[in-house]
């Protein structure tokens, strides 16, 4: 249930509220508004300890929330989360950050060049994948924390933060204290013990949308972040899987929309793994920007046809520069601004 507080309610109220939630065995999810706090109560049979907050001198009142996914939910917080990252960038505020860099850390040169061409043109955050998820234990599986320390290196030398993957536990860790923003991949979308561990540490994650996960499912897996004191989450649809193979996967640019209801949490759009195909990524870019993204993260490559994964879907640098002018227009057309 959501304890909504009397405006201008003082630090000693919420902390009389906050320890009772904690007294009765529950985790207290603060949320300060400008005038207004709410804390919510989250957790099986919460709403019997309705009235006894009920009475308490700082309470407004207590609503239940209905949906399954709690803290993710409109109903817990009406406004857009806007969450900062490093280096000055916000994501959910008017600006449409836009990810870019290789799939994978394939060597230094590839982080360092990338990294100037993306920068150059326009990108704000640095990608590239140092523990990769692939479909064939044969293929290249990313270089792991030498990869990390690429990304770093060039995060700082172009001012860029950067965001990879973590596809276990122990991983988490690891990336922390490499990268400013955490991705969880569209396979371990219910890793359970995966999102757990995200959500105890600080740095904000991408979550990405399962190739079979329903809205309802990538919003409880959210949860699963949230619940554990995280609030810094982005969700991310990367497309998913259908009958149709024209296309790697089909983008789901109606979940937007739907999304943007039912959450509070920024929205991050992958047209390249959306499409699969260079030829198309720009296309699909800027619907993801005209349908509300809140960020696109976009695979570039210096050379793709030598790329050691998702060469096909990546773009050229100068295809990318060409395309970072042209979102911006659509940005602008929906009120918003990339460059
Ligand atoms: C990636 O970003 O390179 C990636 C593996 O993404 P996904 O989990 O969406 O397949
Ligand atoms: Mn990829």
């Amino acid at each position: 249930m959501i304890i909504t507080l009397k405006r201008g309610a003082k630090q000693k109220e919420i902390s009389a509220v906050s320890d009772k939630i904690k007294s009765l065995g529950y985790k207290p999810h603060v949320s300060r508004g400008k005038d207004v706090t709410i804390i919510g109560m989250i957790g099986e049979y919460a709403e019997k300890y309705k009235d006894a907050f009920e009475a308490m001198d700082a309470v407004e009142h207590i609503s239940e929330i209905q949906k399954p996914y709690k803290l993710a939910s409109r109903e817990f917080k009406k406004s857009n989360t806007v969450i900062k990252v490093s280096r000055g960038v916000e994501i959910g505020a008017k600006k449409i950050h836009v990810i870019a860099g290789p799939c994978a850390i394939e060597s230094r040169d590839l982080m360092f060049n990338t990294a100037k061409i993306v920068k150059d043109a326009g990108a704000t955050i640095l990608r590239g994948g140092a523990f990769k998820p692939r479909s064939s234990p044969y293929a290249f599986q990313g270089l792991g924390e030498k990869g990390l320390k690429y990304i770093e290196a060039a995060g700082r030398k172009y001012h860029m933060p950067v965001i990879s993957e973590a596809m276990s536990v122990e991983q988490v860790e690891l990336l922390s204290k490499y990268c400013d923003i955490i991705q969880i991949g569209a396979r371990n979308i219910q890793n359970y013990d995966l999102l757990k561990a995200a959500g105890k540490q600080k740095k904000p994650v991408l979550l990405k949308r399962g190739m079979a996960t329903t809205v309802k499912e990538l919003l409880l897996s959210a949860e699963y972040i949230l619940s554990q004191g995280n609030y810094d989450v982005m969700l991310c649809e990367r497309g998913i899987r259908t009958f149709e193979d024209s296309t790697r996967f089909t983008m789901d640019l109606n979940a937007i929309p739907v999304l943007k209801k039912l959450s509070h949490l920024p929205i991050v759009l992958d047209p390249s793994h959306g499409i699969g195909i260079r030829e198309h990524v720009g296309t699909m870019a800027k619907a993801c920007v005209a349908v509300g993204a809140d960020a696109l993260i976009l695979e570039v490559h210096p050379r793709p046809q030598e790329a050691l994964s998702d060469g096909p879907q990546s773009l050229l640098p100068e295809q990318f520069s060409a395309l970072m002018n042209e979102l911006d227009a659509v940005a602008k057309a929906v009120g918003r601004e990339i460059l």
